[in-house]
């Protein structure tokens, strides 16, 4: 290896951005030339996209330039597309050229889990990235337009695939964004019809049984619809089937299944568990002390064995973790391993209210959401300390007035 050590960075997520922000202040230029790849030249919130996707959050509140967010005097940010790693050659391909390597993380993520539904990943939108989430947003408001013109009740049917925690956020944004479009544009409430189905016989399946009791009380006299033990069978265009042999006519099928590892790393020879990699304690792939996978991408284990699940909270532990575990090595110096520090899990149900357990405490309602709006600012923080948070916080006020005034929507 030479003296200034090559670190590649894949991925601008939650994992890859934290890691490389640890490195830049871990690690002296003259040690290290961090490199940063993203498909984007902008960074999103994953755990907003929900919002911005039903319409209730302006798009600009969930995305950033990553310029803004890394120092570029210390990274190299480079806007392509990963295509492949050659393991041999240490190199990244990507689309528009390769890159060397001598530590290599990988960060980018995985892809919805579709369960191979016929049709599912042609016709459905996907709760998955910001560019997804956009263009449901424009979808949905364009059926509620296009539904004075032809009254079509189809386009007026939605259909939630999955009672999981992203899919309950989603359904909640949906309820509250729906009086604003009906108003819009002249149509009654209740010709809209909000249907979320689950294969399994609960929702929020692993989740506190306290965050399910939340959701069932508030959803009480809710105008939405929830069939558990319904599994999606088939999606095509304006219909969507279930394994009772039922369909629904609707043009949006929102489907928010969960997510599997991403297939650009189906064929390197790594330890796969559901498509994602598995990795040891220092978050390296098996065998490779040169390569981490974080967050969505990889599969850790909690010291009893556990895997845990895919999180932004842990994505951004292990980014962290990454950041200083290359820093120890490019130092010679010994690294302990990993800890996941497990805070909670605090679910939004809409933008006043959210339920959640914080270090074993039930949460809900309005204290539920503040504490959504603490976590997000503490990533905030995270990620360029208090100036940041400040910039942040004013953004979030005058995005609020400007939704009141009916600026934006
Ligand atoms: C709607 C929703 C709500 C959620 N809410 C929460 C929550 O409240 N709390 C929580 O802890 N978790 C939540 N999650 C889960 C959490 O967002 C993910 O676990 C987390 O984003 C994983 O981070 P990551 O860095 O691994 O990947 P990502 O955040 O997915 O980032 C991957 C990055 O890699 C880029 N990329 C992908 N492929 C390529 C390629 N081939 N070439 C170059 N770049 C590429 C992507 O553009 C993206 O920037 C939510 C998820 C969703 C979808």
């Amino acid at each position: 290896m030479s003296e200034t050590q090559k670190i590649v960075i894949l991925g601008g997520g939650y994992a890859g951005l934290l890691t490389a922000v640890t490195l830049q202040k871990k690690v002296h230029e003259k040690r290290a030339e961090i490199t940063l790849v993203n498909k984007n030249d902008y960074h999103y919130l994953t755990t907003k996209i929900h919002e911005s996707g039903a319409g209730t959050l302006d798009s600009e509140m969930v995305r950033y330039p990553i310029s803004s967010l890394i120092d570029t005097e210390r990274i190299n940010f480079v806007q392509d597309e990963v295509m492949g790693i050659d393991l041999t050659k240490r190199q990244v391909l990507l689309k528009n050229g390769s890159l060397p390597y001598d530590y290599l993380v990988v960060g980018f993520g995985g892809i919805p889990q579709t369960f191979n539904i016929p049709g599912l990943e042609e016709n459905a939108f996907f709760l998955f990235d910001f560019e997804g989430t956009e263009k449901l947003r424009n979808h949905i408001e364009k059926q509620f337009e296009e539904y004075m013109m032809d009254q079509d009740k189809s386009r007026l049917t939605f259909v939630i695939g999955g009672a999981g925690f992203t899919g309950i956020e989603f359904l909640y944004e949906m309820i509250e964004h729906i009086p604003a479009l009906c108003r819009k544009y002249f149509i009654d409430e209740s010709m809209v019809k909000v249907v979320c189905v689950e294969a399994d016989d609960t929702l929020l399946k692993g989740y506190d049984p306290r965050m399910v009791n939340d959701v069932l009380a508030s959803l009480q006299g809710v105008p939405c619809h929830f069939q558990l033990g319904l599994a999606v069978t088939s999606c095509k265009k304006g219909e969507v089937s279930f394994s009772d042999g039922s369909a629904i006519k609707t043009n949006t099928v929102i489907w928010a299944g969960g997510i599997k590892g991403n297939p650009l790393l189906k064929d390197l020879g790594f330890e796969l568990i559901n498509g994602r990699v598995k990795i040891n304690k220092f978050l390296e792939v098996l065998g490779y002390k040169d390569i981490y996978v974080l967050g969505d991408a990889s599969v850790c284990y909690s010291p009893e064995g556990k895997p845990y699940p895919p999180s932004a909270q842990i994505a951004l532990q292990e980014g962290q973790y990454c950041g200083y575990n290359i820093a120890c090595k490019i130092y010679g110096q010994p690294a302990k391993p990993f800890q996941y520090i497990h805070r909670g899990t605090v679910m939004s149900m809409g933008r006043k209210h959210a339920t959640g357990v914080v270090y074993g405490n039930h949460i809900n309602g309005r204290f539920g959401a503040f504490m959504k709006y603490v976590i997000e600012m503490r990533y905030f923080y995270m990620l360029g300390g208090v100036p940041f948070l400040f910039r942040e916080w004013k953004k979030g006020i005058r995005n609020k007035r400007q939704i009141k005034r009916g600026e934006r929507g």
